[in-house]
């Protein structure tokens, strides 16, 4: 074994035992006594079930990942890599096609063998929890589509980056970055009118006291609404939420129908002002930036990895290739992946806490702001005590108890 498969080796049980051990930690700190602002709004059953829902949750995501590191390590250990590239090779194909073919038949394994797991936390684990609204035929259609799409949006954008690094010489890293970043502009550019609506129904917010209410908030913080939609979040789940989607003409506010079920309209103002929050304090914009820095770094580095012979012995490949060698690269860097996504968390964190205070602030009613995260999180069984290590590894908003407090310690 060389030195470049024991990095990697290393890095793959690394992730695995460090997320393992940050689940522990997070399961002993369940406490039974529930945390004082929550009184009001949790019973001592509810939140017993909230603990459970964390057990099974966990305990399902061990397995998952003790699984899955068995695939990996066996699937590369037996020779899984060379054994694809000679079939792929027998049919004698060019760079591109070739590649294609080899990362679309490790993809489609891959996504098989994630089905039964898939389909255990749909249809038993969320299931058992009051949350599955997914019907059999439902589930089928959405991996379908979501499979027709990987093969219509990404196909033509892999063959983009293999034909730039198998014949564009030194600065195919340079014609990748831009064209990348482009492709990804275009596509969030027509997400909410091309590609959610495949998934969901999308109906404008009917006339009325929420839609009043929100339009007369977003005059009064300047902020150019046109569109509001109500989604059919309940044909899934019974989880609730709301997002910001697009950008440019083409942005629109979403609220999940599940949500306006559950709130008063002044919590939905807040919930909405928070969303605003994130685009008036430019997360959005900052958000974009940062994902197309990180791209163009990536590319840089794969142009001076993507052929060296270490790498591919690693893998006990006897040929180079393009293809194979962006696989290896994304198992190489996984631990640099690793840092940029705590990173990425930890500005995402801060965010979180500015959009809560912009909510506050401009809308003057920061009880509400309180009420709906309250809500949100007994609705949707959310964890109130994780571990601080858990949530450094894994939270993109910090936890809810840290929210409400940093809220209430705010002077209007
Ligand atoms: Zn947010």
């Amino acid at each position: 074994m060389n030195t470049i498969a024991l990095i990697i080796l290393i890095a793959i049980v690394f992730d695995t035992v460090i997320n393992i051990v940050a689940d522990m930690l997070n399961l002993n700190r369940l406490q039974s006594e529930i945390p004082k602002p929550f009184q009001d709004v949790y019973d001592a059953d509810q939140y017993q079930k909230s603990q459970a829902y964390l057990r099974v949750n966990t305990r399902f995501g061990w397995l998952t990942a003790v699984v899955n590191l068995a695939a990996i390590l066996g699937f590369w250990f037996l020779g899984g890599f060379p054994f694809v590239d000679s079939w792929v090779r027998s049919f004698g194909k060019g760079p591109v096609l070739s590649g294609l073919v080899y990362m679309g038949a490790l993809l489609l394994v891959y996504a098989l063998l994630a089905q039964p797991f898939s389909l255990y936390a749909t249809f038993v684990i969320e299931e058992r929890f009051g949350f599955n609204q997914t019907t059999l035929k439902t589930y089928l259609l959405d991996l379908l589509k979501g499979l027709a799409l990987a093969v219509l949006l990404g196909g033509p954008l892999l063959a983009g980056v293999l034909a730039f690094f198998a014949y564009a010489g030194r600065f195919a890293w340079l014609f990748c970055w831009a064209v990348v970043v482009v492709y990804m502009l275009v596509v969030q550019y027509l997400a909410p009118t091309w590609i959610m609506p495949l998934f969901n129904k999308f109906k404008p917010l009917e006339e009325g006291d929420l839609k009043s209410a929100i339009l007369s908030y977003a005059a009064s913080i300047q902020f150019p609404l046109k569109q509001i939609y109500v989604m059919d979040g309940s044909k899934r789940s019974r989880k609730s939420n709301a997002f910001f989607t697009g950008f440019g003409r083409n942005k629109r506010i979403v609220l999940f129908d599940t949500l306006i079920e559950q709130h008063s309209v002044p919590e939905l103002v807040a919930v909405l002002a928070h969303e605003m929050g994130h685009y008036k304090k430019r997360h959005i914009l900052q958000g974009m930036l940062f994902g197309i820095l990180q791209t163009g770094i990536m590319f840089y580095l794969l142009s001076f990895t993507i052929s060296y012979q270490g790498l591919f012995d690693a893998f006990f490949m006897d040929q180079i290739s393009v293809y194979a060698g962006l696989i290896f690269f994304g198992m190489l860097f996984a631990p640099l992946d690793f840092f940029i996504g705590l990173l990425t968390q930890m500005r995402s964190r801060a965010n979180e806490y500015q959009a809560d205070k912009f909510s506050a602030v401009t809308t003057g009613n920061p009880e509400a702001m309180v009420a709906a995260l309250k809500k949100l999180s007994v609705h949707n069984l959310t964890n109130l005590l994780p571990h601080p290590f858990y949530v450094f590894l894994n939270y993109s908003h910090p936890p809810v108890l840290s929210r409400i407090q940093a809220i209430q310690k705010i002077e209007l």
